[in-house]
């Protein structure tokens, strides 16, 4: 298990080269795979050394090589991220038929969270497709395990949460937007797959750190009156921590209700 967490943390490395190209070019409608990487200011093309995940930055210090342009810290960032969130997605769910599923859900977080802060939008180009790609790889999923019951329970978390963020955006448009109502259909499949608590979890989870969030930029005044702040991050984090944190909330709340727990 941990060379398995290892190679997935590694493979998180590469995957999250490859996420800080989309984040750079899907909002700009540019093609992902052409022209390959070049420095924006002396035309320099970037060689595979240069192209190591993490490790190039460093030995870079955060420079171009042909002209010394700075280059953002978030490029190794989200690499690192990516790695952490490859990790941890593969320590939780273990080596089974959900795996391919659930780090394609961290992939696609990490994309969509950063472009969302970006340019405060949820590309349908990123939202729309991983409909299809996470029905397939959650049917997989129930094949693998013989449980077609976890693939009723997705599409019904699917629409649910769809529906949810449907209502609240006709009673209260300013709060958040279509992009957050396509997402959360994605985001209700996976949080459904995984069982109830976690689609109850994940899906209140969202506000409870939306709130904590939207607190902490009014008390360190960062954002004027009418600043939209994007809920994408937010949803995105609830989902994933649910699937380590659902379980246990839910034993506590039933064990608060009174209700012996039933698994
Ligand atoms: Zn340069």
């Amino acid at each position: 298990m941990p060379a398995l967490v290892a190679f997935a943390g590694l493979v998180g490395l590469a995957i999250g080269s490859f996420l800080n190209v989309v984040i750079h070019r899907v909002p700009r409608d540019e093609s992902v795979v052409h022209p390959p990487s070049a420095c924006p200011r002396c035309g320099l093309g970037i060689t595979a050394r240069d192209n190591v995940p993490l490790v190039s930055w460093i030995f870079l210090r955060g420079r171009c090589r042909g002209c010394d342009l700075p280059i953002s810290p978030r490029y190794p960032l989200v690499e690192l991220l990516t790695a952490l969130l490859f990790a941890g997605v593969t320590l939780v769910v273990g080596l089974s038929w959900a795996l391919p599923a659930y780090l394609y859900l961290a992939a696609v977080a990490v994309a969509l969270a950063a472009i969302d802060i970006d340019v405060q939008r949820l590309p349908d180009k990123i939202v729309l497709p991983s409909y299809g790609v996470a029905l397939v790889l959650l049917a997989v999923a129930s094949l693998g395990d013989g449980n077609w019951g976890a693939l009723v329970r997705a599409v019904v978390g699917g629409l649910a949460l769809f529906l949810l963020y449907a209502v609240m955006v006709v009673v209260y448009p300013r709060g958040m937007g279509l992009g957050d109502v396509k997402l959360a259909g994605v985001l209700g499949l996976y949080l459904g797959w995984w069982g109830w608590s976690a689609l109850a979890v994940g899906a209140f989870g969202a506000f409870v750190l939306g709130g904590a969030g939207a607190l902490l930029v009014v008390a360190t005044r960062r954002s004027g009156r009418g600043t939209r702040i994007p809920f994408g991050p937010y949803m995105l984090a609830a989902a994933l921590a649910s699937l380590v944190v659902a379980a246990p909330i839910a034993g506590w709340y039933l064990d608060l209700m009174g209700i012996a727990p039933t698994g």
